[in-house]
């Protein structure tokens, strides 16, 4: 028996918006961790079915989805029972999450989400142009409402496994690097001051290198989505343009590759799909392999956060991507929905706890360009550890709900911060109260490069000189 320690006290409402994959692993999580009355607790989800674990635990269910139109008079009147204020766990699809952080400090509710959801009708809008239909595109307007709302009661923003874990592995991995490469610093305390500290150490760009390889007990079926986490979530960013942050060593734009006129300007995005953009990358276990360039917010925000500045001018700046192996099912699965000229199959589910053979999440940062070639620095989370760890869960699941619950302690204890990212947040606070939960967690030097990855019979326009060109990494 594993004693968990409570890490924080809540004695207002908690108001959880969703109970899909994250949703359902996330309560157990927070009924073990923050001192609270589960009567307190309200899950709001349009799916009935979802009522009868949500009240097993002592909580209460409301039977609706939140809208343009109701999400105002659904939600006030559950932030503002009082006593104490009311902290808001957005964990839905199709739900906008800067109406909800707007709503939130109006009742002086603190807020967390794991990605800017925007209403339905954002992600499949044809009429939009490409460069609006980007994660850079929503980022943008929630550092509109940062800036416009300012200081505030705390709202995280993006607090999932990725966005929002790996962004405290990139830290810790930079402080990795600097010891191992003899550099002598003492901690970072700015952003400033970490972009430097990346800089100086010579790293080129980021992957977010994630490996899954939970396999289902029984074959996918034909003509079925399957996935270890959100089917909705991972169709709608897939179809998204792929999008990655744009580092200063860059000489090449890729084909496709288009920059943004207003904005941080931090990233570019690619005029085709990214779960149809393969990346050359490596994982521990795997090694090397293809993952798929879909977009997402740490992509943009890591390189934002670590760019250098002389005056206005960028001198410095990572590119950063996510270089996704999901499942191979899920891999399946976008063979045939976009074959089929992006027609979704009929059905689809979320292979669960229960429904897995075996596998594990190799979910982590891998640092390229300095002086040690690659640093890759994560979770190697498997299946029976997850199971061990927490109910509810897959090892994906218990990777981005730990997450969560993390982010909803660091607000608590950080109770007046506005509208945070987690590359913002204390990473060390942050990674002592998930680790317990991600089974092992390595760094990993290698000596792998995009170059060792190209079948040298179909080679042409390559940079031999610099083997971390987006031009290697990219398979064209
Ligand atoms: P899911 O599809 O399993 O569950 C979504 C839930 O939202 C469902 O129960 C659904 O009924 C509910 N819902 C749908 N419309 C709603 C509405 N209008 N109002 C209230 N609830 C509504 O998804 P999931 O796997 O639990 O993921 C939840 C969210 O977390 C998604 O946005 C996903 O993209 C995100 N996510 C982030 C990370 C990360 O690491 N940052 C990882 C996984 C998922």
């Amino acid at each position: 028996m594993i004693n968990w320690p409570i890490h924080a006290n809540w004695n207002g409402p908690i108001v959880m918006i969703g109970f899909g994959s994250i949703g359902r692993g996330t309560l157990p999580l927070i009924l073990r961790h923050i001192k609270c009355d589960p009567r307190r607790i309200t899950v709001i989800d349009p799916d009935e079915s979802k009522s009868t674990l949500v009240e097993k635990q002592g909580a209460s269910f409301i039977n609706e989805g939140l809208s343009r139109k109701n999400y105002r008079q659904l939600l006030k009147p559950l932030l503002t029972a009082g006593p104490g204020r009311a902290f808001i766990v957005n964990l839905s699809v199709d739900v906008d999450s800067l109406a909800i952080m707007r709503l939130a400090r109006e009742t002086g509710a603190l807020y967390i989400d794991t990605v800017i959801e925007p209403w339905p009708g954002f992600y499949y809008n044809t009429n939009l142009p490409q460069g609006e239909r980007t994660n850079y595109a929503m980022r943008e307007h929630m550092l509109a409402l940062k800036r416009e709302l300012g200081p505030g009661p705390t709202a995280v923003s993006c607090c999932g496994a990725n966005p929002g874990m790996v962004s405290w592995f990139v830290k810790k991995a930079l402080m990795d690097i600097a010891r191992d490469t003899g550099v002598k610093v003492s901690e970072p305390r700015s952003r400033e001051d970490w972009a430097k500290l990346m800089k100086r150490l010579g790293v080129k760009g980021v992957h977010i290198a994630e490996r899954d390889t939970q396999r289902g007990k029984k074959p996918k079926p034909f003509g079925t989505f399957v996935n270890t986490w959100s089917v909705e979530g991972f169709i709608s960013e897939g179809l998204q343009p792929a999008e990655l942050g744009w580092g200063t060593h860059e000489k090449k734009l890729p084909a496709l590759g288009r920059r943004h006129r207003t904005g941080c300007g931090a990233a570019i995005y690619l005029e085709r799909p990214g779960a149809d953009t393969r990346v050359r990358t490596w994982t521990p276990t795997e090694g090397p392999h293809f993952g798929f360039l879909v977009t997402h917010n740490e992509a943009i925000s890591i390189a934002d956060y670590f760019t250098v500045r002389d005056g206005r001018k960028v001198v410095y700046r990572p590119t950063c991507h996510y270089a996704y192996h999901p499942s191979n099912d899920a891999v399946l699965s976008w063979q045939e929905l976009l074959g089929a000229g992006g027609r979704r199959q009929k059905e689809s589910y979320v292979i669960d706890e229960a429904d897995i053979a075996d596998g594990r999440d190799e979910l982590g940062v891998l640092l390229y360009g300095h002086k040690k070639n690659a640093y890759w620095y994560g979770s190697q989370l498997s299946i029976e550890e997850a199971r061990k760890l927490a109910p509810y869960q897959s090892a994906t699941g218990l990777q981005v709900t730990s997450a969560v619950l993390t982010g909803m302690i660091w607000a608590i204890e950080n109770p007046d911060c506005g509208i945070v990212e987690t590359d913002e947040m204390d990473y060390r606070r942050c990674l002592e109260i998930q680790t317990p939960y991600l089974g092992p967690v390595r760094g990993i030097y290698t000596g792998w490069t995009p170059l060792d990855s190209i079948v040298e019979l179909f080679a042409p326009d390559l940079d031999r000189r610099d083997p971390w060109q987006f031009q290697n990494i990219l398979v064209r």
